[in-house]
């Protein structure tokens, strides 16, 4: 058994940690709280080449695995970008999946490139508001006019559309009740998000403002057939084949910001005095912090285990889910208690605790709950009945 990180993912680590570190808390604090897409920092990322990870090197990427993808999102996290950072970039990195395995050449040739290079922004839209997790159920409809389809339906909670030129977006083709299984009828694509035919309203949440996520109200949107992605009727099984490697990254994320979490809290408990001592002495302070070290290095293993069975061609959908569902826990708990050991100053912009705060709630949240983690786990690994 080999714990070790290779040579190249230690330069991928060392050379994200030097880059994510030019942009400070303060720069982040700033974007989340003004709402601004951090344009500076998503363009250091691509002008480095890190946009292209994943992607295959004929569309001019790099062609490292989710282990490499789940290095660099980490420390993007770990640095205090947190998910404002990771999530100017996550779908670059890893969202065009089911286009590099089943989109046309055509289609691969004039999308991909320009977003390695950072030059087009993409969004993905699943989510509806009548469907929620249950994503057989959305109705969002394409109607196959000639050679284009015409789009009319609702999508919820699409990140990063108010800056995306692009969508990747799941229709249904065949109505629920006329599809044979309910996975099917559903039709995939990679398409121009057209303001005039798309009403994008961001919605005002909790945190991660950075970023935005949005409504979307299609009203005849035109989409051209060489912009689906694989067969009609196949779009769910093709982003099915996306979803155990981004819950691996989400959970990269995840432990990134326990970490800067972590790291804040320590400095913290080692400088604040109270009572003639440094807070970190009391054991009410200190043991907490301990058993969030050990619990997201805990969680850290699994993680590595999921993306190393990925990387090998081997099933990995356990993992992948418990690595979400700890690392989630794990980081989300750091943060809680991080907030805990700043006493008052915890509910303050000033040690950005808060923010991460915010930020590690949303990763039990999205993209699946930590519910229908347990739920996979319970149904389809444990062999209990299914509720869903
Ligand atoms: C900030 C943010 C960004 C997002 N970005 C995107 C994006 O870019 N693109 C996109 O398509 N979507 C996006 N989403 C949507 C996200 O993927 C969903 O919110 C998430 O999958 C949960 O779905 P829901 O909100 O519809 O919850 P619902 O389906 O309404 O579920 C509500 C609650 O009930 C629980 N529940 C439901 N059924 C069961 C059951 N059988 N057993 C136990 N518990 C159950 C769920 O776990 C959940 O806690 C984003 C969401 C957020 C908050």
């Amino acid at each position: 058994m080999d714990f070790d990180l290779n040579d190249d993912q230690i330069t991928i680590r060392d050379a994200v940690t030097e880059l994510a570190g030019k942009f400070d808390d303060q720069y982040w604090s700033d974007k989340d709280l003004n709402h601004e897409f951090p344009t500076e920092f998503y363009d250091a990322f691509a002008q480095g080449g890190w946009l292209g990870i994943t992607t295959p090197e004929e569309y001019g990427g790099h062609g490292f695995g989710i282990t490499e993808a789940s290095i660099l999102l980490e420390q993007v996290a770990a640095s205090g970008a947190g998910m404002n950072g990771a999530s100017s970039m996550h779908l670059s990195i890893f969202g065009m999946h089911p286009v590099i395995v089943h989109g046309s050449e055509e289609l691969k040739q004039r999308t991909l490139p320009r977003i390695v290079n950072g030059d087009l922004h993409v969004c993905f839209g699943v989510t509806e508001p009548g469907a929620g997790l249950d994503t057989t159920k959305i109705t969002t409809f394409a109607k196959r006019v000639g050679d284009k389809y015409v789009v009319n339906g609702r999508k919820v909670w699409i990140s990063k559309a108010m800056e995306s030129e692009k969508i990747l977006l799941l229709t249904r083709t065949s109505k629920f009740d006329d599809s044979p299984r309910k996975t099917d009828g559903m039709t995939l694509f990679l398409t121009d998000l057209d303001r005039s035919k798309v009403d994008i309203r961001p919605i005002k949440k909790m945190g991660r403002n950075a970023i935005t996520s949005n409504e979307l109200f299609i009203d005849g949107l035109e989409i051209p057939v060489e912009d689906r992605v694989g067969e009609e009727g196949q779009g769910f099984k093709y982003i099915i084949d996306g979803l155990n490697p981004e819950r691996m990254l989400v959970a990269a994320e995840a432990l990134g910001i326990g970490r800067a979490a972590l790291r804040a809290a320590v400095k913290y408990g080692k400088e604040r005095e109270v009572f003639g001592r440094p807070i970190g002495m009391n054991q009410g302070i200190q043991f907490p912090l301990a058993d969030s070290l050990a619990r997201l290095d805990a969680a850290e293993l699994i993680l590595r285990k999921a993306t190393w069975l990925y990387d090998n061609g081997k099933p990995c959908a356990k993992e992948a889910n418990m690595a979400k569902y700890l690392c989630a826990e794990a980081g989300f708990e750091a943060a809680d208690r991080a907030v805990q050991t700043h006493g008052g100053m915890g509910y303050s912009e000033e040690y950005h605790v808060s923010r991460y705060f915010r930020e590690a709630r949303l990763t039990r949240i999205a993209p699946i709950s930590q519910e229908m983690v347990l739920n996979y786990l319970g149904s389809h690994v444990l062999g209990m009945p299914r509720s869903y």
